[in-house]
């Protein structure tokens, strides 16, 4: 997506080798404008495929959740995150260990939000490791849903989350590739032509 590149071109700090900061439009001070394009991008790309709900993950993926079932016209969910471990029948819940923050929580999705009539979009801010979206697929799994695939903003494609998820056979649409970053340059997989 072609403002999307430009923006983490012109805006996104790179903070280290994996990381990439973007506080400044996408997930801290945000720009709305850019969110609904990015919802509206998303919405195009799974065109025809007759999703119910988008599901994302507290707090990132909110906005972005909100601007593709927005346009799709459907509910959004998106999941809680919890440090204690307190399991209720109530709800459908999955670890996710946390690489940067070196913890794992526990995300949780109430029972009655999700059922096997639903066909679900996963949007997140990021794809990195996976592992947050990995949580998400299995709570998918458990409810019964299907899953039409994943929406991600920001893919560092030089990390394993792709390669996990394409393996599971998820299909997945990332707005911008980071093929590889540094403090200096920031090399994108396809060319900002969409
Ligand atoms: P995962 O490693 O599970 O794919 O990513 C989990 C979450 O960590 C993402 O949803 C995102 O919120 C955050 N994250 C991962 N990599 C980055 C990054 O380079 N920059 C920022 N700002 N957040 C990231």
């Amino acid at each position: 997506m072609k403002e999307l590149q430009e923006r983490i071109m012109r805006d996104g700090k790179v903070l280290s080798a994996s990381v990439l900061k973007v506080d400044s439009f996408l997930n801290h001070q945000v720009d709305p404008r850019l969110t609904m394009q990015i919802g509206q991008a998303f919405a195009k790309r799974f065109e025809g495929e007759r999703i119910t709900k988008v599901l994302t993950i507290e707090a990132s993926g909110i906005h972005f959740a909100m601007a593709t079932a927005y346009t799709l016209g459907v509910p959004f969910i998106y999941a809680k995150k919890k440090k204690a471990i307190t399991l209720s029948e109530e709800v459908y819940a999955a670890p996710v260990h946390s690489f940067t923050r070196q913890e794992t929580y526990q995300i949780s999705v109430a029972r009655q939000y999700l059922s096997a009539e639903d066909r679900i979009l996963i949007v997140d801010d990021f794809l990195a490791t996976g592992a947050a979206l990995v949580g998400l697929t299995q709570i998918i799994k458990e409810s019964g849903a299907q899953l039409v695939g994943i929406g991600a903003v920001i893919e560092k494609s030089f990390q394993e989350g792709r390669g996990l998820l394409e393996q599971a056979g998820v299909r997945i649409e990332s707005l911008a590739r980071i093929q590889s970053m540094s403090t200096e340059h920031i090399e994108f997989i396809e060319p900002a032509s969409s």
